[in-house]
Parts: C-alpha cells; structure tokens; sequence
C-alpha cells in the first residue's frame, strides 16, 4: 500500500519509532506493512510517552494503526482489566477497528468485545463482564449499556480513542457521548483521530491535558 506513505516517512521504518516493541516490529512485517504513513510515524511517539494526541489526516492515511499500535504496545506490558475504549461512529468502522486489533494482536491473548447496535445485547453484557482489555463501540450501544447494566464500569480506562471524531462529534451523538464522559475516569490518555479539525474537534483540545500533542498532515498532500 505504498500510496498511502508519502515523501516526508519514504525511507522511515517502524524500527525508526524508538522504543517499538520487537513483537510489535515483528508482528507488522508478517502482515506486510512496511512504512508508517506519517500520521503513524508523527503520533505514535507522543502516544507511546502518554501524552494526550490529536491526528488528523484525510481518509485512508492510517489512522486506525496510529491508535492500535501504541495501545497495544502498552497492553502488552500492563494487561489488566479494561485498558482501552474506542468509540466511532459506525458499526462498519467498529468492526473493522476490531480486526486490525485482532490482526496485530495475534501473539497476544487479547480480549477484546465490540458492543454496537444489532449485536445480541446479553451477549454484549456478558463479555463486558469478562473483563475485555479493549471496547470498540459505537456511543448508542455504550451508553444504553451504561444506562442499564450499573455494574458495568469504564472507570479503569487507561486511553480513550476518538476516531472519526469530526464525526462522533457533529451533534448527532450528543445525548450518547454526555452519558459516556461522565463514566470515564479523570485521569486517562485521550487518542483522537479525525478526517477534519472542526470546531468541536478544536473545543476537545482544551479537554484534554496539557500535554496534548496536535498533528494535522498537509492537506494538499
Ligand atoms: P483512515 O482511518 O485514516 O481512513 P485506515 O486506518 O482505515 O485509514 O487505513 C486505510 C488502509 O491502509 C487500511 O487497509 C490499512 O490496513 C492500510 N494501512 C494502514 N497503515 C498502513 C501502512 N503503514 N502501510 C501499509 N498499509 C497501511
Ligand atoms: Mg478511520
């Protein structure tokens, strides 16, 4: 796929990430994927020091694997309980979210649950209680949940991802995503990926820490 790595990481490796870790290297180069795309080589190394991310880069430039690699990379080393939630907008997007978890993580005894609308409910709820390392949901399923089954808790989340967050965030999801924060710990890593930087994209910068590190490609590339 090497239209979506442009100029400025042509002659970058995943190895040029410092700190990668060598199953991860491994791992990749089994599945072919050679060359970070510079969303993946210019926001896995702040997300790999903890700092809070915002990427944005048109579709198709890798922003799934500018998530899945630092999380994993980290889970690997603290696997315990619910480590990480991912929300977007649609049930395609979570799925496809979850098989490049999957795929990555083969080496790995990874639990991970999608809970989406038109998925068994019980089902849902079951695995939740199994303590999966990673949620990949959509904010109506996650919120209904929520609602309903209050022995569920998102309050050991370590990193919360926001893919598609122009998206997530255009207001139809509003009730949904209100519901969610309010179940989120405090002290988290936050991951947002976006297509656009719109003003409700820009409103979560001053939400997140500090620390947050913004990349934005360019978009006449
Ligand atoms: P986006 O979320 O930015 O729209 P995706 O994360 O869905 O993009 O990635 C688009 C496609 O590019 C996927 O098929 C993915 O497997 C592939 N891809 C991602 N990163 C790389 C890479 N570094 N090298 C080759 N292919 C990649
Ligand atoms: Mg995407």
């Amino acid at each position: 796929m090497a239209d979506v790595v442009s100029s400025d990481t042509k002659n970058k490796s995943f190895s040029d990430i410092s700190g990668l870790q060598p199953w991860l290297l491994q791992q990749l180069t089994q599945l072919k994927i050679r060359q970070p795309t510079p969303i993946q080589f210019h926001c896995i190394p702040p997300a790999l020091e903890g700092k809070d991310v915002i990427g944005a880069a048109k579709t198709g430039s890798g922003k799934t694997l500018a998530f899945v690699i630092p999380i994993l990379h980290q889970l690997s080393s603290d696997p315990y309980g619910i480590y990480a939630l991912v929300l977007t907008p649609t049930r395609e997007l979570a799925f496809q979210i979850a098989d490049q978890f999957k795929g990555l993580g083969v080496p790995m005894d990874l639990r991970l649950s999608v809970v989406v609308g038109g998925l068994e409910r019980l089902i849902q709820t079951s695995e939740l209680s199994r303590a999966p390392h990673i949620v990949v949901a959509t904010p109506g399923r996650l919120a209904d949940i929520l609602e309903t089954s209050p022995e569920f808790t998102l309050k050991k989340i370590k990193v919360l991802v926001l893919d598609e967050a122009d998206r997530l965030m255009d207001g139809r999801f509003d009730t949904q995503l209100k519901t969610i924060w309010s179940a989120l710990p405090e002290k988290r890593q936050t991951l947002l990926y976006s297509a656009t930087i719109t003003d409700r994209v820009q409103r979560m910068k001053e939400l997140a820490s500090s620390q947050v590190f913004l990349w934005q490609s360019d978009l006449s590339e």
